[in-house]
């Protein structure tokens, strides 16, 4: 059943094009109100003819009525005068005249077929009655019956002076009879076949100019967008250098300016793509390249000493320790990005996971001499990842004790207030060059190549650390002075805001 009205909606799948509506909309919009004039037109000039026709009818109808009072024609029908006046009027317009008296029968027929017989129609009977005339059209037969009271003053000299028959009742009128009277309308009926077929010649003549006109003005107004499609599917093939231009529109300015930044989006995207496999793949080679030298150097050589060979050796384990923290903090940053929708959230007690962190840095820290101090300023406990935060704290402390000086010290300070809680980690390191600071979150990133290798950074640690931040809907921020220390502040919401 449902594909069944799939399949008919796939039939009318070209009513999804703006054009076809467009085409649709002004072909409507030109042709309804031509049809509706047209028939209206039409109608109202059949109802004015028809009323025109039988008030006329009545104008003379009325004077005859007069005239068989005069004549006394409904006791004596033999008055030539008002035969000829019948039988000129039946001429004239087509119709019948009877004359029927109030015993209800037909005392003249201008056809001559129903003298002698009785009417009792409806609307004969009701003129009777009330003395005043009436019509009634057949649509279907196209005839106008009309119904005339013949009416007999008994007092003299009552009917007003405009010609409209003074109140009856007073005056004593007598309907004396009725004349019923049938007008055949063929003439009007026949003007109107003929209106109506121009009519409809013009109205087809105007049907195609509209559709024309509907099918021209579809066409020109598409063609814009047609133009904007056509330019992104050149852009399929390969970034184009110039930005693409439809200024026809308004909207189709909007559309080429939101595609140009995507294309310009896509673009940078696509170059740090290239950069950062360039990257990797040069920061995973420099180890092997160091064990495969290490390796031949010892090949090279015959009867090589076992001191020697430990010395190489040691230093190809540290090579390879080195590829495996670089493909390890690829992965980590990997996940981070893959699992952008899949926080891990729990309520985190961030001092003593901050306790546990330093704990575990600590040792690496004394074998330089450095002192590492936690100040908690204020007990927090945040909706946080734990295990991302874990990688944020971890890495920050890292850092301040890589780039440290002998004897140095950290410094970690926790505050929070109503909304975020502070992580600030200060060093009394070398600093970061004012001109690194902006590049010092890039991935690969860093300051010292050689410095940063001999002491095991792979330049992703505060790519990774930012990344984790962010995710949390917080900032990192730094300050640093060369020589004297860097100071990293992390600010997260206490409460984690989901969107
Ligand atoms: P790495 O693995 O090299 O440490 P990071 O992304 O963690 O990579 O840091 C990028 C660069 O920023 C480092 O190479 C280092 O030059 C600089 N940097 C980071 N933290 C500090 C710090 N606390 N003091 C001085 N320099 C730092």
């Amino acid at each position: 059943m449902n594909s069944k009205i799939k399949n008919i909606w796939k039939k009318f799948n070209f009513l999804r094009s703006l054009k076809a509506r467009i085409f649709i909309i002004v072909f409507l919009i030109g042709i309804i109100p031509s049809i509706i004039l047209t028939y209206g037109i039409l109608e109202n000039y059949e109802d004015r003819a028809i009323s025109l026709r039988t008030s006329d009818m009545q104008n003379q109808l009325n004077i005859i009525a007069n005239h068989l009072i005069t004549y006394n024609y409904l006791s004596d029908t033999s008055s030539e005068v008002i035969s000829a006046e019948l039988e000129q009027l039946s001429n004239l317009y087509d119709g019948r005249v009877m004359i029927i008296n109030s015993g209800l029968k037909v005392i003249k027929d201008t056809y001559g077929t129903s003298e002698g017989k009785t009417v009792i129609t409806e609307a004969v009977i009701k003129c009777m009655k009330e003395g005043a005339g009436g019509s009634d059209y057949d649509y279907e037969y196209g005839y106008i019956e009309i119904t005339t009271p013949i009416i007999e003053t008994a007092v003299a000299g009552t009917v007003a002076g405009n010609g409209i028959p003074a109140d009856i009742e007073k005056k004593k009128d007598i309907v004396r009879g009725v004349m019923l009277t049938s007008v055949s309308t063929e003439s009007i009926n026949t003007t109107l076949d003929i209106l109506s077929r121009r009519a409809l010649l013009l109205e087809i003549l105007m049907l195609l100019a509209i559709f024309a006109i509907a099918l021209v003005l579809s066409n020109a107004l598409m063609k814009p967008f047609e133009r904007v499609a056509k330019a992104i599917s050149e852009v399929k093939e390969g970034y184009k250098d110039e930005p693409i231009s439809v200024p026809d529109y308004l909207e189709t300015e909007h559309i080429v300016d939101a595609f140009n930044q995507l294309q310009n989006r896509m673009r940078v995207l696509d170059t740090s793509r290239q950069e950062f496999v360039a990257n990797v793949s040069h920061e995973l080679k420099t180890p092997i390249t160091s064990v495969k030298v290490l390796a031949d150097s010892l090949l090279a050589q015959e009867d090589v000493p076992a001191e020697l060979y430990r010395e190489f050796m040691v230093d190809i384990a540290e090579e390879i320790e080195r590829e495996d923290k670089i493909i390890n903090d690829l992965l980590s940053m990997v996940k981070m990005n893959r699992t952008v929708a899949t926080m891990n959230i729990s309520v985190v007690d961030v001092n003593a996971l901050t306790e546990i962190i330093l704990k575990r840095l600590r040792p690496i820290a004394r074998k330089r001499d450095i002192e590492v101090v936690f100040e908690s300023r204020r007990a927090v406990t945040a909706e946080a990842d734990e295990v991302k935060l874990t990688l944020v704290i971890t890495n920050l402390v890292e850092n301040a004790i890589k780039y440290n000086k002998e004897q140095g010290w950290v410094k970690v300070v926790l505050d929070a207030d109503h909304q975020f809680f502070t992580l600030e980690i200060m060093d009394s390191g070398i600093g970061i060059p004012e001109d690194s600071l902006e590049h010092i979150y890039e991935r690969f990133y860093r300051v010292d190549k050689s410095h940063s290798r001999e002491i095991g950074g792979t330049g992703l640690g505060l790519a990774i650390t930012r990344n984790a931040v962010l995710m949390h809907r917080g900032s990192i921020k730094v300050s640093s002075t060369e020589g004297e220390g860097s100071t990293f502040t992390v600010k997260i919401p206490l409460n984690y805001v989901m969107t």
